[in-house]
């Protein structure tokens, strides 16, 4: 067994999961609040990577993790999920509905001086919310943060990997000041973590208009394609403008042409056809073997390395155009 292999075990295993159970354990409280919305029988359910992690590495001897976890990213994610849950106590007793136009550019705004590249509004489906999870507010503002086309292409690698975490630092922490500026503006909110979220990101932002899941279960965003991280911030404001429609959905028949991320998937996760079940739900990768490799190679991320969509911010249209042809 390698030095960083062991390294890692050691430390996930004595400071991590302690840590993470206590954490899982306050996200987990939300949902016996008398306000909180719960998910459905056919919610989906939140596939938790460290203690996924640590009992693979514990049971299989054949596999052995190439990378060292960004230590003080990762404590700084978890300080921020904490951060999500206990600023619920601040939220306003008698918090404002509505918002104006002028009020929403301002919070768009903040939001981009935050790091965000896009913003979505969607009312949130309960079959989205994680099993044994709960959420405050149905009026939901989607986020997505770019992530650094150069390390993306070096996946997988250390360098892909610390950014990766990078993102979701930066991402939980806008996401925080955000639910924070609209709670002096006079509204409730519930920042959600982009990692460790309470429902699952990819079709809340679909349904948000802000792109298409592709083959390989990613959104793919008009301008930085899947290359993108996602996290939510629900609030009290009920008139938020939702489209109607998704201009996005000629995506499904690009893949349908493409099949990239199938072909160079290194352990064959991909599907070749996605599954719908009857819940609505979408699976489009073996869950288990994906993990099993991005658990052994930074995190991988060579999906969204592959993609053609990654590429730059021309390629929606050039592929647009393709399609239609
Ligand atoms: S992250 Fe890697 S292993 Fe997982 S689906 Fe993407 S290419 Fe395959
Ligand atoms: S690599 Fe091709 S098939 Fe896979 S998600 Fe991207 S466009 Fe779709």
């Amino acid at each position: 067994m390698g030095v960083k292999h062991r390294i890692m075990k050691s430390i996930i295993l004595r400071f991590g999961i302690p840590r993470i159970k206590r954490m899982m354990e306050k996200q987990k409280a939300i949902q016996d609040r008398p306000d909180a919305i719960r998910p459905t029988a056919n919610s989906p359910t939140r596939f938790e990577i460290p203690l996924e992690m640590m009992n693979l590495i514990s049971t299989r001897d054949d596999i052995e993790m190439k990378h060292m976890l960004p230590v003080r990213r990762l404590l700084s994610v978890m300080k921020n999920i904490h951060r999500s849950v206990d600023s619920l106590e601040e939220n306003p007793m008698n918090p404002k509905i509505s918002i104006t136009s002028e009020e929403v550019t301002k919070l768009e705004e903040y939001a981009q001086g935050q790091g965000v590249s896009s913003l979505g509004y969607v009312k949130l489906p309960q079959n989205l919310i994680f099993q044994k999870f709960g959420v405050i507010y149905e009026n939901a503002i989607i986020l997505t943060m770019e992530m650094s086309k150069e390390k993306i292409d070096k996946a997988p690698s250390q360098s892909t990997m610390n950014m990766v975490f990078k993102t979701y630092d930066e991402l939980g922490q806008a996401g925080n000041q955000i639910a924070e500026y609209l709670r002096i503006k006079g509204y409730a909110a519930q920042a959600d973590h982009p990692l460790g979220g309470l429902v699952l990101f990819p079709p809340l932002a679909q349904l948000a208009g802000l792109g298409w899941i592709g083959k390989h279960g990613l959104l793919i965003t008009p301008k930085y394609g899947p290359r993108v991280r996602l996290a939510a911030v629900y609030t009290s404001i009920a008139n938020l403008s939702i489209k109607e429609n998704n201009e996005h959905d000629w995506i499904a028949d690009y893949c349908a042409l493409c099949g990239r991320c199938i072909k160079e998937c290194p352990p064959q996760a991909i599907l070749e056809d996605t599954v719908v079940h009857e819940s609505g739900l979408v699976t489009n990768i073996r869950q288990q073997e994906c993990f099993e490799y991005f658990g052994q190679y930074y995190g991988c991320s060579i999906c969204v390395k592959v993609c053609p969509f990654s590429r730059s911010a021309t390629m929606y249209q050039r592929l647009k155009k393709v399609t239609q042809r």
